[in-house]
């Protein structure tokens, strides 16, 4: 039975749909009767109720009617502009307008209208008004229609308004799908039960269609909305979801903790999180159970995952297990190896390390500890997920720190070879593919939600080119303190001025903080001189740290109070979020300044003021992926391009059970 997604007969066989609109939708991915239906309006326009221009204080709109009193012309000689006045009318007799407004249409390069309106005549008009005075409003941009003719243009209505080209006007996109619904609503069919579309208060699917273009309310058209990510919901699980996991609502009992792990426990320089705790639980209890875990460890940036993840690394070890952790950078991979070296000292637990530029002879002898189970816990780069890295028989847990720095391939590679390892991603910004996985149900989630006490949240200011001096005094006031700081550049090196990069930033912080000691580093400068040179940022030797992002994950410095982000425009959300947490990892106040340029996308400047806004990486990066839309996450194997743009994964969040439930009954039966 063909489903609302695959009602492929084309358009082009459809008589009625003209040429060129034909070739307008195929400009915008629409080829088939689904793709069609699917259609999203971008937004909608609210015709439902009159809006009288007494109504307007500065600026609104205007959904109204009114009588043309003259035409006339303003501007120079040569330009002349058509200035259309007319007085609002009474349509309604109980209507109270007590204040009749005089409304002039600026038609800017319209002066053909001049011929299409009549002295006398009554006319329908949408638009945005500016109040000129208290009597008058003018509308540069609007539509004009004999009054007669209102409910052709969506009067009384809520109007859908689709993402237009050259080859679509609104008039023939809604025409073309107000007759194609007609022929074809009879072949709409939902897999959803009955039960559950009223659980979840959805629609039934034809009316949910109709809904989507003609709504009568704006909450009509949500529900709509909710409606078909439902059913892409279904199909999503479906064809991709396993159960293999634990259920969401599963309760899980504490896990009992031996006298080692204890002790380790107690053993560390602080206590941990509840949240901590909590996730701890939840991930030991998936590794004592019977299935294959697979969990996303989400926690923003600085709240702990590293010692929740080692914690875990020794329960396994201590089973007789080998544990092996991913690392997306040689840089973050030496400092947890460190980090992991020093907490383990005195457990019999042998840490080893696999990093490019070892020597043969030492890689060798790691390899060969690592195949001999004679290192519990191997950590190292991604090379660990290549052809010829031989574990133990006894590795059972695999956990991929900074999960968003990975390639999706790198990490099938890995779960490929080694399908019945137990695996711990981790992240703050997850991508958007991880989050479609938890929400079929692929995946668990474990979050920590807090960051350990006496933390305070990162203040974040955009600064704008002329502001940079303001920054820098604020800067030399925190140096003075004591504390140091991050600068990052889009770039080593480049040829475009317009992006700054590390060495532009060089000459113009020397001249700004003469004197004082600082460190480049870029993915140029050698392995070697990297560490040392992070190190003396740490010690404080260093006042500040000049770079490109190949400081964005892992890098902990609690004295740094300042990064600044040049061009943060050029950057994505989840790069910012990670660069900004390299500051406010201790107890002081710290601030992250984003200078941005004048010329921004409307994109970054969404996204810029996004970071601004929220400190939440989690919550970032939903909303990056709901801008990016979901529809690429499952790569080739998802079909068409109608495909995931309903689910809304802030506000869907409540469906996911309800539809897996759904999902579950069917294939039971
Ligand atoms: P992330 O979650 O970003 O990976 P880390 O694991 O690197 O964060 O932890 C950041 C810092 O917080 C580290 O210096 C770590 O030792 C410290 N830390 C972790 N847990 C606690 C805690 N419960 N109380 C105090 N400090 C903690
Ligand atoms: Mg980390």
């Amino acid at each position: 039975m063909p489903h609302l997604f695959s009602l492929t007969k084309k358009l082009s066989e459809l008589k009625y749909i003209k040429p060129k609109t034909l070739e307008g939708l195929n400009a915008e991915g629409i080829y088939t009767v689904s793709d069609l239906l699917l259609y999203a309006p971008s937004r909608y326009e609210d015709r439902s109720t009159l809006r009288r221009a007494y109504q307007i204080r500065e600026s609104g709109v205007l959904n109204t009617f009114a009588e043309v009193k003259s035409t006339s012309y303003f501007g120079p000689v040569n330009k002349r502009i058509l200035k259309i006045t007319l007085e609002e009318c009474y349509i309604q007799k109980d209507e109270n307008l007590y204040r009749p407004n005089t409304i002039n249409l600026l038609c800017f390069n319209r002066n053909f209208m001049e011929r299409y309106v009549h002295t006398g005549n009554r006319y329908y008009l949408f638009g945005t008004a500016n109040r000129k005075t208290p009597s008058s409003v003018d509308l540069a941009s609007f539509e004009l229609h004999p009054a007669l003719s209102a409910e052709d243009y969506g009067y009384g209505k809520i109007l859908p308004i689709y993402p237009l080209n050259s080859l679509l006007s609104a008039k023939s996109v809604r025409n073309c799908v107000f007759k194609v619904y007609d022929e074809f609503q009879k072949d709409l069919t939902s897999p959803l039960d009955e039960d559950t579309v009223q659980k979840a208060g959805l629609m039934d699917i034809k009316q949910a269609i109709s809904a989507l273009h003609y709504p009568s309310s704006i909450s009509q058209a949500e529900k709509a909305r909710r409606t078909l990510a439902a059913n892409e919901l279904y199909y999503l699980i479906k064809e991709y979801g396993t159960f293999g996991g634990r259920e969401d609502d599963d309760i899980i009992a504490h896990p009992v903790l031996n006298e080692h792990e204890k002790k380790f426990i107690a053993s560390l320089s602080f206590k941990l999180t509840q949240a901590q705790e909590d996730a701890l639980n939840e991930i030991i209890s998936d590794l004592d159970a019977d299935f294959v875990m697979k969990r996303l460890l989400q926690g923003d940036v600085g709240s702990g995952k590293t010692i929740v993840s080692l914690i875990a690394a020794y329960h396994e070890i201590l089973k007789g297990n080998q544990v092996v952790m991913m690392v997306p950078t040689e840089l973050l991979c030496v400092q947890h190896y460190k980090n992991a070296l020093a907490l383990f000292e005195n457990t019999g637990v042998n840490t080893v390390l696999l990093k490019g530029g070892q020597s043969a002879k030492e890689r060798n002898s790691v390899l060969s500890a690592i195949r001999d189970k004679r290192a519990n816990l191997v950590i190292g780069t991604h090379s660990l997920s290549g052809e010829n890295i031989e574990f133990s028989p006894s590795l059972s847990l695999a956990i991929i720190d900074e999960e968003q720095r990975f390639g999706v391939e790198q990490r099938e590679s890995f779960l490929k070879k080694n399908s019945m390892v137990n695996i711990l991603t981790m992240s703050a910004t997850p991508i958007p593919r991880s989050l479609a996985e938890l929400l079929c149900g692929k995946a668990n989630l474990s979050t920590i939600t807090t960051l350990p006490s006496g933390r305070q949240p990162i203040i974040t200011h955009l600064v704008s080119p002329n502001k940079r001096n303001l920054m820098f005094d604020f800067i030399k006031n925190e140096f003075e303190k004591g504390n140091q700081a991050y600068f990052v550049a889009p770039r080593i090196n480049s040829t475009d001025d317009a992006r700054r990069d590390v060495y532009d930033l060089e000459t113009e912080l020397t001249a700004v903080f003469p004197s004082l000691p600082y460190g480049v580093i870029h993915s140029k400068v050698n392995e070697k001189d990297k560490i040392s040179i992070l190190e003396d940022f740490r010690t404080g030797k260093l006042k500040y740290i000049i770079a490109t992002s190949v400081v964005e994950v892992g890098l902990d410095n609690p004295n740094a109070t300042c990064m600044v982000i040049e061009r943060a425009d050029l950057f994505g959300l989840s790069t910012l979020h990670q660069l900004r947490g390299r500051v406010g990892r201790g107890n002081k106040q710290s601030f992250c300044f984003l200078v941005y340029t004048k010329n921004m996308t409307q994109e970054a400047v969404s996204r810029l003021k996004a970071m601004r806004d929220s400190t939440d990486g989690f919550a970032l990066s939903e909303s990056d992926a709901n801008t990016r839309g979901m529809g690429d996450v499952f790569g080739t194997k998802q079909s068409g391009k109608s495909s995931l743009k309903f689910i809304n994964l802030k506000t869907d969040r409540d469906l996911f059970p309800v539809i897996r439930n759904a999902v579950k009954k069917e294939s039971s039966k």
